[in-house]
């Protein structure tokens, strides 16, 4: 869309007012809003001024004028509103230099693009990340009680009895991949939600319940990477908006229930050069070729750094361990979803061969993962780095000796930072991460999220303590 075409789409859809959005750092939409009066051609090239100071991560307050700059590409109607709006995503720059804002994870995507073009390695890079996420009902953020067609206070005691008790056309724990209603209560509000994502230019490929108990997948066909993250982030916020209209919750927190499977967001990933896959090799272990083996290399290498974006929040870590389909060990296999990278065998066409890394959950800023990802695949290829030896094996069941070997994702989120902090050379090629960004977002999670949540009694401490 050219300026001009967003004003008409603006005027054509009778928007009233236009909400104006940018994403932090760690992977939230901002937003702000003005009357449709105040948006003109113009404001493609003034831009709209505000305070950077307020946002988490971003500018000290000495410094916090700042201009979000419309992305004209990127104009959508809300589908939620009562009255008619127009949602815009927008870069962001200092007034004073005109230059592009260093921690603005959009503009981190677009270099990454960018970097990939100037190495020769490809043109394009796609991204297919299948976000997962769990739907519960208002309620029990109130007071524990109700999930979806489910009882979230029972569920432990279900596993520690070894009775179902009630529990007609209910999902199980591990049960919910995937039966048809009445046992699946939230196909309606999916398809909710996959309409609305196909309104606003989302391709959904399909839906489904996931294996945990009120658990869903809304599955979009992959695009390059700065669309893509821009295309998650209309995912979010149609999940979360369909939910909420609804009376319920959803949440991409990655491991909300104790004993059921958590939410990922593997991420499918393929560079292209002049329209032809790369990855692709008939004589290569999987159909592989030696480009996308050593991007698994450096995906494999860079890992435990990696998840300092891939899986960003302490909550992740109580995904990242064995039975639960959330890889652990950092493997390739073409079948096993317990490696951290796993090739998908589902087609024999050299278009479709792709990387599937399983180590991401959703709480991942898009912007950030996808361009880490594909910097540690760089730097694998460049460096002709080698994954350690394909293994087809059960990585959970391996007998302990065997497993002693492999090595493991860090065990918590100050871990992984702490491997940022020792391993990011890779992505501040090309400028592409800059190191003021990395050290704001570092210093953001420890503080606000690491020591946060360390500081607190944790309620099983309870259980186990305090009458003992
Ligand atoms: N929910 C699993 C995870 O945490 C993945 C299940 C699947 O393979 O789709 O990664
Ligand atoms: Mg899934
Ligand atoms: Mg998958």
């Amino acid at each position: 869309m050219t300026p001009k075409e967003a004003v008409s789409f603006v005027t054509e859809n009778d928007a009233e007012i236009l909400s104006v959005r940018f994403t932090d750092l760690m992977g939230t939409w901002q937003q702000f809003s003005v009357p449709v009066a105040h948006f003109g051609e113009d404001k493609f090239e003034d831009g709209y001024a505000f305070d950077g100071s307020s946002i988490r991560g971003f500018q000290s307050i000495n410094e916090s004028d700042m201009l979000l700059m419309p992305d004209a590409d990127t104009l959508f109607m809300d589908p939620f509103t009562e009255v008619p709006t127009a949602v815009i995503i927008c870069d962001i720059t200092d007034p004073l230099t005109g230059q592009r804002y260093g921690k603005d994870p959009r503009y981190t995507a677009e270099k990454a693009e960018q970097y990939l073009k100037s190495t020769g390695i490809g043109d394009t890079i796609y991204i297919g990340p299948e976000a997962e996420f769990f739907v519960f009902d208002e309620m029990m953020f109130e007071n524990g009680t109700q999930g979806a067609g489910y009882k979230l206070d029972s569920q432990e005691a279900w596993w520690n009895s070894g009775k179902e008790g009630n529990s007609g056309f209910t999902v199980k724990p591990k049960g919910g991949y995937y039966p048809a209603a009445p046992v699946d209560k939230l196909h309606d509000l999916r398809t909710q939600m996959a309409l609305h994502m196909q309104n606003i230019g989302i391709n959904v490929e399909m839906h489904h319940h996931e294996v945990a108990v009120a658990q869903c997948e809304i599955d979009m066909r992959f695009d390059t990477l700065k669309k893509m993250a821009d295309q998650l982030m209309k995912y979010k916020y149609v999940v979360k908006q369909t939910a909420f209209q609804n009376g319920m919750i959803a949440t991409f927190m990655p491991k909300p229930l104790f004993g059921d499977n958590g939410s990922g967001m593997h991420c499918h990933q393929s560079i292209w050069k002049n329209g032809e896959p790369t990855f692709y090799d008939e004589a290569g272990y999987a159909g592989l070729s030696e480009t996308a083996r050593w991007y698994i290399g450096g995906l494999l290498k860079h890992a435990p750094a990696l998840l300092a974006f891939c899986a960003p929040t302490t909550n992740s870590y109580r995904r990242l361990v064995p039975g639960y389909e959330a890889p652990i060990n950092l493997m390739y296999s073409a079948r096993n979803r317990s490696a951290c990278v796993r090739i998908p065998m589902v087609s024999k066409s050299p278009k479709a061969k792709r990387v599937e890394f399983r180590a991401p959950d959703p709480m991942a800023n898009p912007y950030l993962a996808f361009a880490a990802l594909m910097m540690a695949g760089i730097d694998g290829i460049q460096n002709r780095i080698e994954p350690p030896k394909p293994l087809d094996k059960d990585l959970y069941e391996l007998p302990p000796l065997e497993r002693a070997g492999i090595q493991q994702t860090p065990g918590s989120l100050r871990a992984t930072l702490h491997a940022l902090m020792e391993d990011q050379e890779f992505l501040l090629r090309g400028d592409v991460f800059t190191k003021e960004q990395i050290d704001s977002y570092i210093e953001y999670k420890l503080v606000n999220e690491c020591d946060a949540v360390d500081l607190r009694p944790h309620p099983y401490e309870f259980n186990l303590y305090a009458d003992a």
